[in-house]
């Protein structure tokens, strides 16, 4: 399984609009973040996490050439924004791309993209999305999924964990039987917004205790704003904790038996 990271930023990037910090005008390839999307390449099945509102640029960029699913951990702007870029997928595979999220997620989805999710056959001028609803664990073409919830401040959020490998971004906290679903970690992927507290974001101090408390065998820290400069970050963590950046790919073991063949 091969994850890369497509935006690791929070909303507004980094660089923000106006600002002259440190991080916003460092020349650092690290210190330059699109907002959130995650690519997993898992046993041929291409998979997307997020829509971020650079998506098409991501796409062009890091390079999913073709796109088997979308899954959605909220309806946040900043997770959302790139849908319509999914369009071009439809169009050179002929084929509608199911999307994976939470009921209140595709509420929103399905009200801002109406005209995504009420396609006609064969109008391949607009995306094509077919809903499902994440109600437990799932399987996205023979690739078994766990949902996680985790809170984002009060509102519930998704996270995704699929084999040795856990994404969770935008959560504050954890609920005790969600950290259940959390053992023997290969890769956790944890949002750590900045070094001050926040209230629907796990600060620095908070993700790497949760890391600590969890044991995976490596961790990532994304959704990261202008406050963090990536090399300084770098070297204040543990040796398995790293901020993560865009375009950072990485292998992780494939899960251990799939029900159906690549599409
Ligand atoms: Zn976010
Ligand atoms: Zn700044
Ligand atoms: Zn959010």
């Amino acid at each position: 399984m091969q994850i890369t990271f497509l935006g690791t930023g929070t909303s507004q990037g980094v660089p923000i609009i106006g600002c002259r910090c440190e991080v916003c005008t460092s020349p650092a390839a690290e210190n330059k973040r699109n907002r959130p999307s995650l690519w997993v390449e898992v046993a041929g099945r291409s998979i997307i996490i997020d829509t971020a509102p650079e998506l098409r640029l991501q796409v062009l960029r890091y390079g999913p050439t073709k796109l088997d699913a979308v899954l959605f951990t909220h309806a946040h702007a900043d997770h959302i924004f790139g849908f319509d870029d999914i369009r071009r997928f439809c169009q050179t595979q002929r084929t509608a791309i199911p999307v994976y999220a939470a009921r209140d997620t595709l509420t929103v989805l399905q009200s801002l993209f109406s005209y995504a999710f009420n396609f006609r056959d064969g109008d391949w001028s607009i995306p094509k999305a077919i809903a499902h609803e994440i109600t437990g664990p799932f399987e996205v073409l023979g690739v078994p999924v766990t949902p996680l919830t985790v809170y984002h401040g009060y509102m519930p959020v998704i996270g995704f964990r699929i084999a040795g490998f856990a994404y969770i971004t935008d959560c504050s906290s954890i609920p005790t039987e969600t950290e259940a679903a959390l053992e023997d970690l290969d890769v956790l992927v944890l949002d750590a917004l900045r070094y001050r507290f926040h209230p629907t974001h796990f600060n620095i101090d908070t993700a790497v205790a949760t890391v600590e408390r969890l044991q995976p065998r490596r961790a990532f820290l994304t959704h990261l704003c202008h406050e963090v400069e990536h090399h300084t970050l770098q070297q204040s963590l543990p040796e398995h904790i790293a901020p993560a950046y865009d375009g950072l790919r990485f292998f992780t073991p494939d899960p251990p038996r799939l029900s159906s063949p690549a599409p």
